[in-house]
């Protein structure tokens, strides 16, 4: 997929899972279940899907998936599945290693979204990718560095403590446009300033929706996760999203969705819905 100078892969780094409860906040599972069916463990399967743009100049990867720093005991817990596909597996596949990468614009700071960014070299915690500038909204890494008690464990400092150690975050504040085709949409429902990416040229636009939208099941409304820290501010952002992606012919990108990786809207009786979803480009 070509979005003005920029050549668009998607990056399968591989599947891991979460509660379906957690998933679905206040929906019962009677209703969840009937598009994302639970494990023993009541887990239901999430990919992390990434992006990488490359350009003549530029090779930006979005997001870092779940990375491969987690213990034994905790790859059981979150059913983390990287057999089929990695971070750097999915890289390898276009012909790049990690050095070849320039940028990494990570959403939010949550360990599914950051899991890629460092390694461990010589015990010690490096960028994974060392030619690389990291950027983040700077609201989140404020949030993430002091959490609340609630969500703490949603933030793992190994994943991007060590970028600022090495002086290679950017922390940005606010809707900045990154370049001619990237713009930023942010949103303070789910966490504390994750951006949304907007990919556009003058014949398409896409939105990578992640944490906002995390499958293509969360499109109605209620259907918010009991993760986030205002549930109603996540309402409300749904519904300005929708509307304009709906108005101006957006097509969403889901990061989450372990089928689906993105999809056309159209309007019905029931509101805002999903008209055609794509495994691929
Ligand atoms: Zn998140």
């Amino acid at each position: 997929m070509k979005i003005g100078k920029y050549d668009v892969h998607i990056i399968e780094s591989g599947y891991f899972g979460l509660d379906g409860g957690s998933m679905f906040g206040i929906v019962p599972k009677p209703l969840w279940e009937k598009t994302n069916s639970a494990d023993e463990m009541n887990r239901i399967k999430l990919a992390a899907r990434n992006l990488l743009l490359v350009s003549d100049s530029k090779k930006i990867l979005v997001d870092t998936g779940m990375g491969d720093k987690w213990t034994d005991k905790n790859k059981e817990i979150y059913a983390i599945d990287q057999k089929s596909f990695s971070l750097n597996n999915s890289l390898a596949k276009l012909n790049l290693e990690p050095r070849d990468i320039t940028d990494v614009i990570l959403t939010h700071l949550h360990f599914d979204h950051t899991g890629g960014s460092t390694i461990i070299n010589n015990d010690k915690f490096e960028p994974a990718f060392p030619n690389a500038t990291y950027y983040v909204q700077k609201e989140n890494y404020k949030w993430a560095m002091n959490p609340s008690e609630r969500d703490k464990g949603s933030y793992i400092k190994d994943n991007f403590v060590p970028l600022k150690e090495a002086g290679v975050l950017m922390q940005i504040e606010g809707e900045k446009q990154f370049d001619d085709e990237i713009d930023f949409i942010i949103v303070n429902g789910h966490t504390f300033g994750q951006q949304l990416l907007k990919l556009s040229d003058s014949s398409n636009t896409f939105i990578y929706v992640c944490d906002l939208f995390p499958t293509t099941a969360h499109i109605p409304l209620p259907y918010v996760m009991g993760y986030d820290l205002q549930p109603l501010v996540t309402v409300e952002e749904k519904k300005k999203i929708l509307k304009q992606a709906l108005d101006e012919e957006w097509k969403l990108f889901f990061e989450h969705d372990p089928e689906t990786a993105f999809a056309t809207l159209t309007s019905g009786e029931k509101g805002i819905r999903l008209k055609e979803k794509f495994k691929t480009f």
